[in-house]
């Protein structure tokens, strides 16, 4: 599927293509249509699905379409739980919006209010915000938000995690009834659900992914390292398993280049697909991928994004992983569409907290290879 098919307009394609998107990622895939056609929508996806263009692509688009109706006032609000993930959002509306005359802005708590309501007052279509300084700035009159016509709850989760449920539900008591509502969960427990369905009007849910059955397809195991052996046990544990195609993840573009030096000196095809590769040579990459003359692609988590390989069987972190869903991720690269897959890790004494975060999020423990050479 193409952005085109999914019936964006022109100068959303354009930004789309200007930020080296290619092709939708499935949360986009599945969303987008809905909610250009005004549906809410229950989502369940994690960070690093693409769920930002998700809703931002459709909602800016309506903006612009609805625009000559519309009275004044913040038109769009987007709650997320911390500062970090607003800045993010609203970046992502720069970008995606930078043909469009779309006015958007970003409060969170933690720094003074004046330059924030210095550009509140002159006017904004799109608000991005924590939920403890909106409610401040909406307590001392600055923020109305009785001309909403789309809310966004992002990260619901994590918002009721962090004990923002009372601030969010005098928000929403503020909103106007009549409006279009988009709901992001990583997770849907229970109580997601419940509070999800005081908010959506029949809603289309889309999920991507469920995390923890995806991991249980996966044989994973966990070699303890130094960082300066992870390169000799890289080249170890390709000799000596029946590995005959893998992907293995670095944290950074750099370490990338390095992996593959090193592999490619010592007899082992490889090749780095990330950020600072020109499209050209990504796809070159992949082609051999795919078609096996390049027996080890090493990725870093945004350039993977996009390769999909049938039969991969072989998923190896060089690095762990900050986010623990971002593990997920990478292994579900593998044991795709019920084949089984092998996900190695290599962790160093730094990177053990990351683990321990990956054991929760998939709920159990993943076993551990103790006799290498480099242990
Ligand atoms: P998110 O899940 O919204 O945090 O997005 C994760 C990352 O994926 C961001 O860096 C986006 O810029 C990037 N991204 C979003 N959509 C696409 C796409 N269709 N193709 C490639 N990258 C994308």
């Amino acid at each position: 599927m193409t952005f085109h098919e999914l019936k964006l307009i022109p100068p959303l394609l354009e930004a789309i293509s200007k930020e080296g998107y290619t092709q939708p990622t499935p949360i986009q895939e599945k969303a987008i249509p809905h909610i250009l056609e005004g549906k809410d929508i229950f989502g369940c996806a994690q960070t690093g699905t693409g769920k930002t263009a998700a809703f931002a692509l459709p909602l800016l688009q309506l903006l612009t379409q609805n625009r000559a109706t519309a009275q004044q006032g913040i038109k769009v609000l987007i709650l997320a739980p911390t500062r970090e993930l607003a800045l993010q959002i609203n970046d992502s509306f720069k970008a995606y919006g930078h043909n469009l005359n779309i006015r958007h802005t970003v409060v969170f708590g933690g720094v003074s209010q004046h330059a924030q309501t210095t550009i509140l007052r002159k006017g904004v279509d799109v608000l991005i915000a924590t939920p403890g300084r909106l409610l401040d700035l909406m307590q001392q009159g600055y923020i109305k938000l009785n001309a909403v016509e789309y809310f966004v709850l992002d990260e619901a989760d994590r918002m009721l995690d962090m004990g923002f449920i009372n601030d969010i539900k005098k928000i929403i008591s503020k909103l106007p009834a009549k409006r279009q509502t988009v709901f992001f969960s990583a997770t849907a427990p229970p109580e997601i659900r419940k509070f999800a369905d005081t908010l959506l009007k029949s809603p289309v849910s889309v999920n991507i992914a469920p995390v923890a059955t995806t991991a249980e397809l996966i044989k994973q195991s966990v070699y303890f390292v130094s960082q300066e052996n992870k390169r000799p046990l890289l080249r170890h544990v390709l000799k000596s398993e029946s590995i005959e195609h893998a992907l293995v993840f670095t944290r950074t573009k750099h370490g990338a280049d390095k992996v593959v030096k090193e592999l490619n000196k010592n007899g082992i095809k490889s090749e780095a697909i990330h950020g600072n590769k020109s499209q050209n040579a990504r796809e070159r990459a992949l082609k051999g991928f795919k078609d096996r003359s390049i027996r080890v692609l090493v990725a870093t988590d945004i350039a993977s994004r996009g390769i999909d390989v049938d039969k991969l069987t072989h998923v190896i972190n060089f690095e762990i992983p900050e986010q623990a869903e971002t593990y997920v991720h990478r292994i579900g690269r593998t044991g795709r569409a019920g084949e089984s897959g092998v996900a190695l890790s290599f962790c160093n004494t730094d990177e053990r907290a990351y683990l321990r975060n990956i054991h929760k999020l998939i709920k159990k423990n993943i076993d551990v290879v103790a006799t290498h050479p480099f242990s």
